[in-house]
């Protein structure tokens, strides 16, 4: 008989124990600072903005301020908004060799026509925090030192957070995008969990995602997962953001899934907005650090 690692009376009574995801990034935030101030450190990150999309403008401010907070020092290299892909990937190499510089990170979106993974791969993998040159990803599948991808790091932060093995746990992951879903997989499985990955041509992902102990949703579609997706007290991690506006013109952000109902039937879930999002933003502060120290 398969041995429950979650006592199941506890799950079906009571609704599922939120994970809180802004308090769980404070604690990586302070730890960070604590890392900053260490005696002869020097932190800072350097980011690349191309244009004035208005959420990368908002993402930069936030940014920002977050280093502020963490005594990390953020410089920002502003590109024309007309720039090619020359104009952004010499910028980027201009930093890979300028040794004063040890956190890179390029915001999105590029103009169009401009390949962002090609930009991404130009990035030092030494410096790429927030892991997006395919060598940081091989890294991380050979369990080498590495720097993660950032929601990756943040979602098995997360679930860490409410079990520390997870040896043998059957984990789903329903969304396999090469930034979101696969290096989650990737990290489960040096987890040494059980891992199934499910994408949109996946048959009947609903009874997969049933069977998991660890559900991690990365579908990009708002409200997919509900209660019926999960098992009685399984772990369930909502990557998904979403703006949409309600029929009384308010804008709300959810996720990719239906907190409401998950919440009956789920041990432990995050909620949209507060779980992965400021997480996202820890780990990032943490891999910046990482980044920045001795080698
Ligand atoms: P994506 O569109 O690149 O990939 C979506 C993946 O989900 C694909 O593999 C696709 O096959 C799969 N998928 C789609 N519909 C599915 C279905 N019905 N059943 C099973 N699989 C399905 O999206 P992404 O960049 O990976 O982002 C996913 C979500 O996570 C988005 O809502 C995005 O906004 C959010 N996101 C959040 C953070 C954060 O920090 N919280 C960071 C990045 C992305």
């Amino acid at each position: 008989m398969k041995q429950e690692w979650y006592p199941r009376p506890y799950a079906v009574q009571m609704a599922a124990q939120l994970i809180d995801g802004k308090a769980l990034s404070a604690e990586v935030r302070s730890r960070v600072r604590a890392r900053v101030q260490q005696p002869g450190r020097q932190v800072r990150l350097d980011a690349v903005l191309v244009g004035s999309h208005p959420s990368a403008e908002l993402y930069a401010a936030s940014q920002a301020r977050t280093c502020d907070e963490a005594g990390i020092a953020y410089v920002l290299h502003r590109i024309d908004a007309e720039s090619g892909f020359d104009q952004i990937a010499q910028r980027v190499i201009a930093l890979n060799q300028d040794e004063r510089v040890r956190a890179i990170m390029v915001h999105l979106p590029l103009p169009q026509g401009v390949d962002v993974e090609r930009v991404q791969s130009l990035i030092a993998a030494t410096k790429d925090v927030e892991g997006v040159n395919p060598v940081n990803i091989g890294n991380v599948v050979y369990g080498r030192r590495s720097l993660v991808p950032c929601t990756a790091r943040a979602v098995i932060e997360l679930i860490e957070s409410c079990k520390r093995d997870l040896r043998g746990v059957p984990c789903v992951c329903v969304g396999a995008s090469n930034i979101v879903g696969k290096p989650i997989a990737v990290l489960l499985m040096q987890a040494q969990a059980t891992v199934t990955s499910c994408n949109k041509h996946t048959h009947n992902a609903s009874a997969i995602a049933s069977e998991a102990d660890v559900l991690v949703v990365a579908a990009g579609v708002p409200h997919l997962v509900t209660a019926e997706w999960v098992r009685p007290g399984a772990i369930v991690i909502d990557v998904g953001i979403h703006r949409v506006k309600a029929a009384d013109g308010v804008t709300n952000t959810i996720g990719d899934v239906h907190y409401e109902s998950v919440r009956q039937r789920a041990g432990f879930v995050t909620p949209v907005p507060g779980g992965v999002g400021p997480m996202t933003v820890a780990m990032l502060l943490s891999n910046v650090v990482d980044a920045c120290r001795e080698p």
